[in-house]
């Protein structure tokens, strides 16, 4: 009897997993499933703790659902990748597999570590498969089969190719007649600092997350477009999560979408909230193609001449809430509190660290994935560059948010302030948007620090560091 190895990696769940399903297609093959530990490789990425107590959690809840599948789960622990290397080996030889299942990441370590695999493998048939993706790189591409530089088009290009053929979604296993699991299952613990984070707003289970894909599908994608902007609102889904270790896959989200709002596809209810999944892809696809990227390095080469500021105080400010700035403060705190941030809060974060003060957005996307639950080197990386206008926004550096006036927008009364700054809790109305002027007028002293920089000042300092740099 044939064994097929199912290696699981940022793809943490059973249903739609095509590795799973392609591995146990086979009714007489004997399927084992292997998960392995990397901390040293986590902490060189920043894996932040927060998102390593997420996936131990989804690992307890795969284990037991695969048991009751009759496929026990393997737990390793290794330094790092060739270590992960040596013990696929190892696996494959104790149980004498034939047979090994895995989905891709596109990281280019990642890739570079399962080329290595298969190498060290020949006796064993390999498959891989694109898994964290609707449309696998490759799939989109210009007239001249390179990939696209703009969101847009790319955007455009992708609904024509999925219209021409839509990937289905796979079922989750069936029992295995043959399948022997222990009764007695060990929890499995990472040796990696961990940090809590809330169940009720990230499910780890796999049918919790299916649930809120679901609600958020009836309820609130229809009004996503509305509500998406505004953080004192939930209006978006928070799946990033499960989407970033793939206790949930894309495609999942989309057919669920499809189910709830059928004219997603045609601009209709919807379709905003199929954008966001759109740019997800872009970033994966892009990511593939610029493996560079991975590396950190900027997607507009001329970018990286630009002479930061990089100040050491001002980033602690940034990364402790303390900038002054009301609703750049109240995103860090709820960043650091929650280990999730709004959207509309990333940019403006984002583009205060760089384009106020003029700190290198690589300190701001590594503190980042320090913090995040969702942190995904692809989506980062591209938020990140995208704020920094190092990357592919259609939008040219000069465009730079006024922190101030983003707060007034966004979150009108203050609510979010006030939610996450309780000394600003008395400022009155729209004043708290500029708590310093308030305070001047009242003859107030506030337990809140002065703006750490002048928006205006640091605008023209900003715009004068990247023409330099354009120019050189
Ligand atoms: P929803 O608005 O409900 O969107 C649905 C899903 O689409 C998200 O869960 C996510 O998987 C995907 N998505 C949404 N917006 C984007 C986007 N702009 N780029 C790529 N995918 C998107 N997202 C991450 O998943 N991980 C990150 O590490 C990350 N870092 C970011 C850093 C910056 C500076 C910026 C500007 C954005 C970043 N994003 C990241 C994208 C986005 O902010 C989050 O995906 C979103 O806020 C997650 O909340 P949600 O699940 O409610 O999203």
């Amino acid at each position: 009897m044939s064994t097929h190895l199912v290696w699981f990696r940022r793809d943490l769940r059973l249903h739609d997993n095509l590795a799973l399903a392609a591995a146990c297609r086979h009714r007489a093959a004997h399927v084992v499933a292997l998960f392995i530990s990397t901390p040293e490789q986590w902490k060189n990425h920043v894996m932040s703790p927060r998102q390593a107590a997420f996936i131990q959690a989804q690992l307890n809840a795969l284990q037991q659902a695969l048991a009751e599948k009759g496929i026990p789960l393997l737990f390793e622990e290794v330094d790092d990748f060739a270590g992960s290397i040596e013990t696929v080996k190892a696996v494959c030889e104790q149980h004498d597999v034939s047979h090994l299942f895995y989905n891709y990441q596109y990281e280019v370590n990642e890739r570079e570590r399962d080329a290595a695999v298969e190498k060290a493998l020949p006796h064993v048939v390999c498959e891989g498969f694109d898994d964290s993706v609707i449309l696998p790189p490759g799939a989109v591409t210009t007239g001249n089969h390179e990939m696209y530089k703009v969101f847009t088009p790319f955007k455009n290009a992708w609904l024509k190719r999925l219209k021409e053929g839509m990937p289905e979604c796979v079922s989750a296993p069936a029992r295995r007649e043959n399948g022997s699991v222990s009764s007695a299952l060990v929890p499995i613990n990472l040796h990696y600092p961990q940090q809590e984070f809330d169940p009720a707003l990230f499910p780890a289970e796999e049918k919790a997350a299916i649930a809120r894909l679901r609600q958020f599908c009836q309820q609130g994608a229809g009004e996503y477009d509305e509500c998406r902007d505004f953080p004192a609102i939930e209006g978006t889904s928070r799946l990033s999560a499960s989407l970033a270790t793939g206790g949930l896959s894309p495609r999942q989200c989309l057919h669920r979408l499809l189910a709830e709002q059928p004219q997603a596809l045609d601009g209709g209810a919807g379709s905003v909230w199929l954008n966001e999944l759109i740019w997800r892809e872009f970033y994966r696809h892009l990511m593939t193609y610029h493996p560079n990227l991975c590396k950190h390095r900027p997607f507009i080469l001329w970018t990286d001449r630009v002479r930061w500021r990089d100040r050491a105080e001002d980033l602690q400010a940034w990364q402790e809430g303390r900038t002054g700035y009301p609703i750049v403060d109240a995103a860090m705190r709820q960043l650091n509190a929650t280990g999730w941030m709004h959207n509309r809060l990333r940019m403006i974060a984002a583009s205060f660290l760089v384009k106020d003060l003029l700190i290198d957005c690589r300190k701001g996307e590594r503190y980042f994935m320090s913090q995040l639950i969702d942190g995904d080197l692809a989506a980062n990386n591209g938020g990140w560059q995208w704020a920094a206008s190092t990357g592919t926004d259609a939008a040219p550096y000069f465009r730079i948010f006024n922190p101030t006036t983003q707060g007034e927008k966004f979150d009108r009364e203050g609510e979010f302030i006030r939610r996450w700054i309780p000394e600003l809790s008395h400022v009155p109305g729209k004043a708290i948007h500029e708590p310093w002027k308030w305070a001047m007028k009242e003859s107030i002293t506030l337990d809140y620090p002065q703006p750490i920089v002048d928006h205006k000042l640091a605008r023209q300092q900003t715009l004068a560091a990247y023409e330099a740099a354009r120019k050189n």
